[in-house]
């Protein structure tokens, strides 16, 4: 009974969160090793205006080259970054870098179309994200407008006031600030009026059905009549289909991203892009889909 009790008691110390923990442990070794040999890259997922069907810029999405595990999503090792406070680190490489992109590409004739940037929480509560921004630009000469900031509602309710403050400094710098995965995380569109977005993202969770579910199509719809309301841009994530699009597009939706258009991309695979002028098709009417 007495090796029950005790075993009962050690069972925080269980042999499987040991093991996570070690994972843990070696996962944030490896994350330091990553920043120092330059392990991370960028991918760039398109953003296409719906009026006019042209890429309007990109969102730069962080990947990890493994050396034993091949290329790594975010979804593989963010959350150990943020646990252990080295996204704070990890974002500056990433605002760096889309500066350091955004200049090669210039270098080499292309025009400077904006590039959005996810902030973790920790950065930018940690405060020097406009200065890391400032820098970055300046050593790569460009202007605020090359690089804009992704922000989710988690992120500026923890401490509303000093968000407020901190998106105010930004925006008179000249950045633009869009409001990622909305709807996730269930603060309202007119609270949200209070902090200065320049546009809101419309969560997948969202997307998926709104050309089926009607309860969907009714929060998307609203989500981008608010938004209009308050001179907000809208910006559809994760559209994967033609559906979706003709939906998003008769809605008034501004700006779509997703797999339909683009799967997130190599720098020179969205070079190419660019290059090629690759445009949204116009869509069909439906009666003529099913002409003969
Ligand atoms: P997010 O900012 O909401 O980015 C959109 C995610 O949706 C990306 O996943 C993208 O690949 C995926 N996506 C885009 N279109 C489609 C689609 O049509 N269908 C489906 N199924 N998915 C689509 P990814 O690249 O795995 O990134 C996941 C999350 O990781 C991001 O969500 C963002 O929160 C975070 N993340 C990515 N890069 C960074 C970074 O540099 N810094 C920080 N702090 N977070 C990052
Ligand atoms: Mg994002
Ligand atoms: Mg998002
Ligand atoms: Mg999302």
């Amino acid at each position: 009974r007495q090796a029950r009790l005790s075993g009962e008691r050690q069972a925080t110390y269980s042999p499987e969160l040991n093991a996570r923990m070690v994972e843990k442990h070696e996962m944030e070794r490896q994350l330091r090793e990553a920043l120092a040999r330059q392990q991370f890259v960028l991918h760039f997922q398109p953003k296409v205006d719906l009026d006019q069907g042209c890429i309007t810029g990109a969102e730069a999405l962080i990947r990890w080259q493994h050396p034993g595990r091949g290329l790594l999503s975010p979804g593989e090792f963010i959350a150990v970054a943020e646990e252990t406070g080295l996204i704070v680190s990890i974002g500056e490489w990433v605002i760096q870098a889309v500066c350091a992109q955004q200049a090669a590409w210039r270098e080499r004739g292309m025009p400077t179309l904006p590039v959005a940037v996810n902030l973790s929480a920790l950065q930018f509560r940690e405060g020097r994200v406009r200065l890391c921004v400032e820098q970055a630009l300046r050593d790569n000469g460009l202007e605020a407008d090359a690089i804009e900031l992704e922000l989710t509602e988690t992120l500026v309710m923890q401490n509303p006031g000093e968000a407020e403050r901190t998106m105010q400094d930004l925006r008179q710098f000249g950045l633009h600030l869009s409001l990622d995965d909305f709807g996730t995380g269930y603060s309202s569109l007119a609270y949200l009026k209070l902090f200065p977005f320049n546009s809101v993202k419309i969560d997948r969770a969202f997307v998926t059905d709104v050309s089926r579910g009607e309860q969907d199509a009714a929060i998307a719809l609203a989500i981008i009549a608010m938004a209009h309301s308050m001179r907000m841009h809208v910006i559809a994530e994760g559209v994967e289909t033609q559906e979706q699009l003709q939906f998003l597009r008769r809605a008034g939706c501004d700006q779509i991203q997703g797999y339909y258009f683009s799967r997130p991309v190599p720098a020179d695979d969205y070079a190419r892009m660019l290059q090629e002028g690759k445009r949204l098709q116009p869509t069909p009417q439906l009666g003529l889909m099913s002409a003969p």
